[in-house]
């Protein structure tokens, strides 16, 4: 892991020494210090499953075709990163309408990954979301090659679809998600209310 040497948050050299069973850069209060820990770095990612709700076609689902690096021209949900001031279901929302165009709303929770690679320690959760208006966007972007609604038979020889967007993908079109539905549970001291899956 990247070991910080100066606190983000006051600018004072960090000094490293156990805390909570390990060595942990430290912002010292007792040299002026604000009291900062280094926990490491994290990092949140989110994933949208969109169903075709069109009664007349094929049962398909939502992918798109990466036009940037990393793992460019490969196929994954749509989705991306969580900002520090948002929360995942927003992220999730507002990544599925800029790669897509498609306005969705929540339905639930449908899958967790977690990974600790070298510099972060990455999450990775996925949405089951409703599409409720907007119109795909036709055509390649910055961000998108393409992106359009595969069926069952199409995501199983898709080549170059990620291996977790193939299992989520089959998964959902095979009905065989566990969906965890979303509850508003109020916040404590005084922060906002937070929405719980369960
Ligand atoms: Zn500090």
């Amino acid at each position: 892991m990247a070991r910080m040497t100066f606190c983000p948050q006051c600018g004072q050299r960090l000094i490293v020494r156990i805390i909570e069973g390990r060595e942990r850069p430290h912002c010292a209060r007792e040299t002026g210090g604000c009291g900062f820990i280094d926990f490491g770095q994290y990092s949140l990612g989110v994933g949208g499953i969109v169903m075709n709700d069109d009664a007349a076609s094929q049962h398909a689902i939502l992918l798109i075709q990466r036009n940037q690096e990393p793992n460019r021209g490969s196929w994954t949900l749509p989705g991306g990163f969580v900002e520090s001031d948002e929360t995942a279901e927003a992220a999730v929302v507002r990544e599925v309408e800029e790669e897509t165009g498609l306005r969705c709303e929540i339905v639930g929770l449908a899958g967790f990954r977690n990974r600790p690679d070298p510099d972060v320690n990455t999450s990775y959760v996925v949405f089951l979301l409703r599409r409720i208006g907007g119109e795909l966007i036709q055509g390649p972007t910055a961000e998108i090659i393409q992106r359009g609604f595969y069926s069952l038979t199409q995501v199983r020889t898709m080549d170059l679809l990620t291996p977790l967007s193939r299992e989520l993908a089959v998964a959902a079109l095979s009905g065989q998600l566990c969906i965890l539905h979303a509850v508003t549970v109020p916040g404590m001291h005084g922060r906002p209310p937070v929405t719980l899956f369960i």
